[in-house]
């Protein structure tokens, strides 16, 4: 069931931007994302039309020329582009992230420096906090950033940045102080700016992209920073107020972020749940169309179950936190759960297309090889388990 049809509450212009977003994936993605994913080429063409639409503003504030939209909105057009292909959510949602970084946390120069034109995606954003070493272990980070005369250097190599050639802007967690306890403490946040496109900046290069086994498109490269220098006002929230404050300024933003993979969870599984039925009334098995053997109808009934399951946490996430109410738990949930149905359905929809599913010819096989990445980013569903059954007994303590 559309989004639109299950929440009976919606705005008339959330159901508005939803039904463009639809329209959107169903003309421009989903003909053309089998095409970029096979020669895995950044798909300009679809990103200037959501420039246009002005997709990489939704949650930036009317007053720093975004559209100032609410996080249910976001993450129901997230919904709709990840139906359409991960990987084109994937290019909004590090923006995402880094716009609410600056939104949340940034100086009113900072917003007025960056957010219109990160509106506009005239510039695009990316985060980095993983390395070579650590990325469940955000602390165990080793990339240092030291004060020299007005400036700080930061040295150190980063890895899986999502966007990492492409964007202008990357928000990155380096250590100002390595000897700082607890660990987080000694942690800040750079805007780092950079040439897009750019390999080599001055004291910054970008390796060539990462080969992966999907979520193909958009780029995930590391960033080796060896003495990059940038002024210490490009210290997220000033160097007075932002100085030791980048761990629990990321892990902000991280809370938000798993809604939006959460919506990114349930627009693959819709997809997957698309393609199940619209294969299981054209193959025939045994004489009768396989949709009308109840195996498969169970197939069918327990992913939709699954995809309104995972919808409804999402929703309820977003709205809660919408609200200004708690939803660290909700998040949590929302998160491991979407990307758990989105495994699922994939998976379960392979199936039902028997050996077509495992032939590049046919969607699911794409959809097969994108989902796993969601169990991985922003918290992998073991971390994500962590987090909530930790919050749990803090929500519940009995002493
Ligand atoms: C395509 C892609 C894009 C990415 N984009 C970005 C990005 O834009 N910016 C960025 O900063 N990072 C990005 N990442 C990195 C991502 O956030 C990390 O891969 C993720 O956090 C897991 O870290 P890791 O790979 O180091 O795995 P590890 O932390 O080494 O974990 C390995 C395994 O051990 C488990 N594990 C670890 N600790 C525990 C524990 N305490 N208890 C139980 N199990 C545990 C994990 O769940 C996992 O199964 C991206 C990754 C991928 C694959």
């Amino acid at each position: 069931m559309a989004v639109e049809t299950q929440m009976q509450d919606l705005t008339d212009e959330q159901r508005a931007i939803c039904d463009m977003v639809r329209r959107f994936a169903d003309e421009q993605i989903i003909p053309n994302a089998g095409r970029y994913d096979s020669e895995d080429v950044f798909p300009e063409p679809i990103v200037q039309q959501m420039k246009e639409l002005g997709l990489f503003g939704v949650t930036i504030p009317e007053e720093y020329d975004g559209l100032g939209l609410d996080l249910t909105t976001y993450a129901m057009i997230v919904e709709q582009l990840s139906r359409g292909w991960i990987s084109i959510s994937g290019i909004v949602n590090t923006h995402f992230i880094g716009s609410y970084l600056l939104m949340k946390f940034g100086t009113e120069e900072q917003k007025r420096t960056y957010l219109p034109r990160m509106a506009t995606g005239e510039i695009r954003a990316a985060f980095s906090l993983s390395e070579p070493e650590c990325g469940s272990d955000v602390q165990a980070i080793k990339t240092t950033a030291k004060r020299v005369g007005d400036d700080y250097e930061i040295s150190g190599q980063k890895m899986w940045v999502t966007n990492g050639l492409l964007s202008s802007l990357v928000f990155t967690l380096a250590k100002t102080d390595p000897a700082a306890e607890p660990r987080h403490t000694g942690m800040t946040c750079f805007i780092c700016v950079k040439e897009p496109g750019a390999s080599e900046n001055p004291g910054l290069i970008v390796p060539p992209k990462i080969h992966k086994l999907g979520y193909k498109g958009v780029e995930s490269t590391e960033l080796v920073f060896d003495g990059y220098r940038t002024p210490a006002d490009s210290i997220l929230g000033g160097e007075q107020a932002g100085l030791g404050r980048g761990f629990s300024q990321m892990m902000d933003a991280l809370e938000l972020g798993r809604v939006n993979v959460a919506a990114r969870g349930v627009g693959i599984a819709q997809r997957a749940l698309e393609l199940a039925l619209r294969y299981s009334q054209q193959r025939k098995a045994f004489g009768k169309e396989i949709a009308q053997h109840q195996a498969i109808q169970f197939k069918l009934a327990d992913m939709a179950t699954q995809v309104d399951a995972a919808r409804l946490l999402t929703l309820r996430a977003a709205r809660l936190k919408d609200a200004g109410e708690r939803s660290d738990i909700e998040a949590g949930m929302a998160k491991l759960f979407a990307s758990e149905a989105g495994r699922y359905c994939v998976e379960e929809s392979l199936r039902i297309h028997g050996g077509y599913g495992y032939s590049k010819e046919y969607e699911v096989e794409r959809l097969y090889r994108d989902a796993p990445l969601l169990l991985i980013g922003e918290g992998t569903s073991e971390i994500q388990r962590m987090v909530i059954g930790r919050k749990l007994l803090a929500r519940h303590a009995v002493r």
